[in-house]
């Protein structure tokens, strides 16, 4: 979610950045194309693999059906970068972008040797589709493909796209295990729905053997847009917190074959699964899931399979569970839209702040920052705090103290708690954070009105030696 409103100054889709005259680039969007040979061009968003990527293979079957082109695209947008008003920080911080660049950097090796061409730069997708549109295939027929996810900036800049070169854009699903329109309000009738009406998650899909060539100047392309920032390395990660960020492929299948199979991790998730310090108390998937470096399908067959094998249990149950909440999550900001995000909440739960003593906004600065640095004097927050900024992660249980504290404790806008984890968190999703600090502040899908954690009985429960909080004060 940007929380800031810059999307008007981009219907110009000025390319004064690529050194050429500034122009409104809507100018071209009536020209009378001469069809010389189609041309699809795919997007990359959270789906940076290319098994099981229903969107990616709908765009090789366009292309291929009109014996075209297709370019394939993964744009760091430079949005990404600016300083947000609540937090002081770019939207999307280190942690993810280290893991972005180094998912886009794999998947350009696997694109490589099957004869494809990716194209990585930094530019907002408008921007790059109305250079190609101007410099390289003014007289083409085009079509935008791109999976669909949620964001209302995500959805705005793909209207921009249409609005800027009157290309159109196509969605088709990718990122979900099921496919539901007509989603329940709570959880809890989502939940009873998939299993009353035995909703089956289809099967992945194969990653297609062969794809439609680049067009001639896919490379040149790649060299007239901003080339996408070198990462810096973050801060050094502690070893008995690391979380397995290292973006990619590769590191994706072999976390989930860990966790899995080798480890056996899965077998006792139902128990674990509130851990705060380790690698195995939960699936550390959240990253390749919110990058699409796995989808949620592959990780649910890989259960499954578990399950053929050795039998279901409570914790094979489980974690198809957590990520039933991603996919209800998902559908919830498809139905909502721009509501999902309003801080006064969306659907019938949604409610006016002031009366239930939550705080309407800004931030108090001071408390503001003793939160985000770990310094609040509450030692399990303040914990939760340090190694979120440490590592870029955060356990379930960690997370849902830290955003109780801030909102109930601290007295601080819900809002700008989502808007510092949206910066920090290696996984950030638009649905899964929103709808959790929605929730947790009670304007969400939670019919029990919001979720207020005591931290020190939580502290009992969860960390009763200690061990997190003293690992984490040092740091
Ligand atoms: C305030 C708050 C903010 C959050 N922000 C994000 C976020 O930006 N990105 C994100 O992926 N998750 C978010 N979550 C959900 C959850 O905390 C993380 O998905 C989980 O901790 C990641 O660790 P894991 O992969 O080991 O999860 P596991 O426990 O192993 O769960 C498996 C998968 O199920 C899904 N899942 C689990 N719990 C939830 C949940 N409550 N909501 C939605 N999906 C879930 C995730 O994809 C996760 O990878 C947030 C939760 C809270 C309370």
């Amino acid at each position: 979610m940007w929380l800031l409103p810059w999307t008007t100054t981009f219907l110009w889709c000025v390319i004064d950045s690529f050194g050429r005259e500034r122009k409104s680039l809507a100018t071209t969007t009536n020209a009378a194309y001469v069809r010389a040979m189609n041309g699809v061009i795919y997007l990359h968003r959270r789906d940076l693999r290319l098994e099981d990527n229903r969107s990616l293979v709908a765009a090789a079957e366009m292309a291929e059906e009109s014996g075209g082109w297709l370019l394939l695209l993964a744009l760091w947008d430079p949005k990404d970068d600016a300083v947000v008003r609540e937090t002081s920080s770019p939207r999307l911080g280190p942690g993810y972008r280290r893991y972005w660049r180094e998912s886009v950097d794999e998947l350009a090796d696997t694109y490589r040797e099957l004869g494809q061409h990716l194209v990585r730069a930094t530019a907002t997708a408008a921007d790059a589709v109305s250079l190609i549109k101007q410099q390289f295939a003014p007289h083409e027929e085009i079509t935008v493909v791109t999976p669909r996810v949620p964001g209302t900036e995500e959805a705005n800049s793909l209207r921009e796209i249409s609005a800027c070169t009157g290309i159109p854009v196509v969605t088709p699903d990718s990122t979900t295990l099921l496919a539901i329109e007509d989603v329940p309000g709570t959880f809890s009738s989502f939940r009873n729905k998939v299993e009353r009406d035995s909703l089956a998650v289809p099967a992945p899909t194969q990653r297609p053997e062969h794809l439609p060539p680049p067009p001639p100047w896919a490379t040149e392309l790649g060299e007239l847009l901003p080339s996408v920032v070198a990462v810096t390395p973050g801060p050094p990660r502690a070893t008995l917190s690391e979380s397995p960020s290292a973006g990619g492929r590769s590191t994706a299948i072999a976390r989930l074959r860990d966790f899995v199979w080798d480890s056996g991790a899965l077998r006792t998730y139902k128990e674990t699964r509130n851990g705060l310090l380790g690698t195995h108390f939960s699936s550390r998937l959240s990253a390749p899931l919110a990058h699409g470096t796995l989808s949620a399908r592959e990780v649910w067959q890989e259960v499954k399979a578990n399950e053929d094998q050795l039998g279901p249990n409570e914790s094979t149950y489980w974690l198809g569970f957590e990520l039933l909440w991603r996919d209800f999550f998902h559908f919830q900001a498809y139905a909502w839209g721009d509501r999902f995000f309003s801080y006064s909440g969306y659907g019938s739960h949604a409610r006016p702040l002031a009366p239930r003593g939550l705080s309407t906004g800004p931030a108090d600065p001071q408390v503001f920052h003793r939160w985000i640095t770990g310094t609040t004097g509450d030692a399990l927050v303040d914990a939760a705090m340090r190694e979120i900024a440490a590592t870029g992660f955060m356990s379930n249980r960690a997370r849902q103290n830290a955003a109780s504290a801030l909102i109930y404790d601290l007295r601080q806008p819900w809002w700008t708690g989502a808007a510092y984890f949206e910066h920090a968190l290696t996984d950030y999703d638009p649905a899964s954070n929103w709808g959790n600090w929605a929730y947790i502040a009670g304007v969400g899908a939670d019919s029990r009105g919001g979720r207020h954690f005591d931290t020190a009985r939580q502290a009992e429960l969860y960390d009763n030696n200690g061990e997190y909080r003293r690992f984490w004060s040092s740091v």
